[in-house]
Order: structure tokens, then sequence, then C-alpha cells
């Protein structure tokens, strides 16, 4: 997608630091972190939302890279939260599935 904000990110065309990645997917920092740990992990295909998932082990995958982050950013022990945002009452933002990881403080249930 030409369009797509995390298309470009994946690609490099917009920057980002890239915490961890694989031939499939890709862990960086939420431009407005929501916790003193927010990353989001994405697959670099272009996959709108959930709802468009095909190759769901692509979602067991994008958990099993939060924790290696979980555990890089040092807070695996602790515990943290992951999410994936969809549709309008999910509040997904960006059309590009993706994964927040949000943890480093107690994070409040329900999120509102
Ligand atoms: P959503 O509400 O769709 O689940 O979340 C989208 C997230 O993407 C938001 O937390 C927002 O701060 C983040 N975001 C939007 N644009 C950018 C960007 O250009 N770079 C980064 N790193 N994060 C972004
Ligand atoms: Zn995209």
């Amino acid at each position: 997608m030409d369009d797509c904000i995390f298309c470009k990110i994946a690609q490099g065309k917009i920057p980002a630091k890239r915490l961890a990645e694989d031939a499939d997917m890709l862990a960086f920092p939420d431009v407005e972190p929501q916790a003193p740990v927010h990353v989001l992990v994405i697959p670099k295909k272009h996959v709108p939302s959930l709802h468009d998932v095909q190759d769901w082990s692509l979602v067991g995958r994008m958990h099993a890279l939060a924790l290696k982050v979980a555990r890089d950013q040092g807070i695996a022990d602790s515990g943290f939260r992951v999410l994936i945002n969809t549709g309008a009452d999910g509040v997904q933002t960006v059309g590009h599935v993706h994964l927040h990881l949000l943890g480093g403080r107690t994070m409040l249930w329900p999120p509102g």
C-alpha cells in the first residue's frame, strides 16, 4: 500500500528505531507512547486489520516477537499488556494490523 504509514516504516521510508525484526515482521517504538515501554509489532506485508488476517501463524509470531522485545526492554518479569485494536469501536487509527506492547508501569484495567 503506497499511502500506508506502517508499510513505509517497514520499508525504511519513514524512520523508526528497529527494535527487533525478522523476514516477516518488525517491532518499533510508538511515536506517542502511552507507557514507559510502548512498542508496535507489525507484519511487513500490508494486512489492514485482524479481519483480514489469513496466515494466523503470523499473529502468533507477532506475540513471540513482542515477548522478545519485552525481555529486551526488561519488562518481561514485571508484566506487560499486548493488544490489537480493531475497527472503529476498537479505536484502530492506522489501517495496517499492529500489536501494541505496553509496560513499565501498572497497566490499568479497563483501559477506557
Ligand atoms: P491504533 O489506535 O491504530 O491501535 O494505534 C496506532 C498507533 O500508531 C498509535 O499509538 C500511534 O501513536 C502510532 N503511530 C501513528 N503514526 C506513527 C508513526 O508514524 N510512527 C510511529 N512509530 N508510531 C505511529
Ligand atoms: Zn501497510
